[in-house]
């Protein structure tokens, strides 16, 4: 059967239609690049935002249209909208999140235990998320209610996945084959949380070190993780030279009575600490952030207080999401919604200081050389190739060379800023 697979939102999304894939192939399908040639497609939904509802919507009805005959909903949107997303026509069916893990075993009619066997050398996923970086979900759902947050609702609680599993995952994905993962993204909903709901608790960091020992992962990111629960031990991993100088800490907010209203767990002193004993580890390294535009009832006064926290904090780059209700939150119902136009300024503004910092970000590794993950190739002519990749500490760099480096890792001397990206000379080939 050919199958086509796809996916909209977080890297969790991506983490799951990673391993669908790997499973349809050891049942021996093939993965298409479009859903026009696909006997059955997968789409897996999100609801973070109301855009991304759409998307989701608009998703599966582009599979519909291309002909495919089997249209697979799951994910966030169809969990918390099952009745929506079965009554479009040309669905046929509907798998809630509580039973995604199980979603091919399911459909193929098979048991789960069949794709434990042996291991299989990683194919990228055809079609539009040709990814080198391999992201593995260590845990799903959050046991936290920030009142903004709809994920949790679509996901439910903190489940954390055995380390047995992990490093299996793992294993799989850098060994054997020219598309064997350089990098493994550690992804999930809540991160810091892994390992609290086992049997014998852990913690994060114990699972970072255990990949690190177990496993020949020559990268290994962080990714996005809450800025609380972390021990005084996670801040030294970033001593460690196969952990990419990254990490992303979402704030959501650099006002303190805002993050109260939001229900975080933090505030803007705990988060600059937090902030400041990574730094004292690895000065250099990159970090990145999240921030919600227009708050319920976030004045010009909490506003600014943003502003100066992201200048206080210099971070080397953020995403800004602009305020949008969600039902079944509790932030939908509060009080002094701000208007969608006061939203969207804000919202430019936070990006332009974002811009701003992250060019100071990247101007400081100027002349400097640093490790490069290629990650899209174009053939110029016969011996000239275009190159993007992602450096260790997270900057996108772009080069010409004499021959395809697609996933491979090289050293990389940094010549040039411009708007679009760093340009880099490769040093040694
Ligand atoms: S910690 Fe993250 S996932 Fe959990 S409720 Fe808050 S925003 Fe949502």
């Amino acid at each position: 059967m050919k199958v086509y697979l796809d996916s909209i939102g977080c890297r969790l999304n991506q983490s799951e239609i990673e391993t669908y894939a790997r499973q349809f192939r050891l049942a021996g399908h093939i993965l298409v690049p479009t859903a026009g040639e696909a006997d059955l497609a997968v789409i897996n939904t999100c609801t973070v935002t109301t855009a991304a509802d759409s998307d989701s919507r608009s998703r599966i009805r582009q599979a519909i249209r291309s002909g495919t005959g089997n249209v697979v909903v799951t994910g966030c949107w169809s969990t918390l909208y099952p009745d929506q997303a079965t009554q479009i026509p040309g669905v046929s069916s509907v798998i809630p999140n509580v039973e995604k893990n199980s979603l091919v075993p399911t459909l193929l009619d098979i048991s789960e235990e069949e794709f434990d066997l042996e291991p299989l050398a990683r194919e990228l996923i055809p079609g539009a998320r040709l990814r080198t970086r391999a992201f593995i979900k260590v845990q799903d759902g959050c046991d936290n209610r920030c009142t903004f947050c709809v994920t949790t609702i679509a996901r439910g609680s903190g489940k954390s996945r055995s380390a047995k599993d992990i490093l299996k995952d793992i294993q799989d994905t850098i060994t054997n084959g020219e598309s064997s993962a350089k990098e493994i993204v550690l992804t999930g909903v809540h991160l810091g949380s892994w390992g609290q709901d086992l049997p014998s608790p852990r913690n994060i960091t114990t699972l970072i070190n255990m990949i690190l020992k177990e496993t020949d992962v020559a990268r290994l990111r962080i990714s996005s993780i809450e800025p609380w629960n972390l021990d005084e031990q996670f801040f030294s991993i970033f001593a460690e030279p196969r952990v990419c100088r990254h990490i992303h800490l979402p704030l959501q907010s650099g006002s303190a009575t805002v993050l109260r209203r939001m229900a975080r767990k933090t505030t803007p002193e705990s988060y600059a600490e937090i902030v400041s004993k990574i730094r004292k580890t690895c000065p250099e390294i990159a970090i990145t952030t999240d921030l919600i535009a227009g708050f319920p009832g976030e004045t010009d006064q909490e506003f600014s207080e943003t502003i100066d926290f992201i200048h206080e904090i210099n971070f080397a780059g953020g995403h800004v999401f602009t305020y949008s209700a969600r039902p079944g939150t509790s932030a939908a119902n509060m009080p002094n919604q701000v208007p969608h136009q006061l939203r969207k300024s804000r919202n430019a503004e936070l990006r332009r200081v974002f811009a701003k910092s992250a060019e100071g970000y990247e101007r400081r590794f100027l002349n400097q050389t640093v490790e490069v993950l290629w990650e899209s190739v174009t053939e110029m002519d016969s011996n000239s190739w275009s190159m993007h990749g992602l450096s260790d500490n997270y900057l996108r760099l772009k080069t010409r060379a004499a021959k395809n480096l697609w996933n491979q890792i090289t050293p990389v001397k940094i010549k040039k800023f411009m708007q679009k990206g760093l340009v880099g000379e490769i040093q040694g080939f």
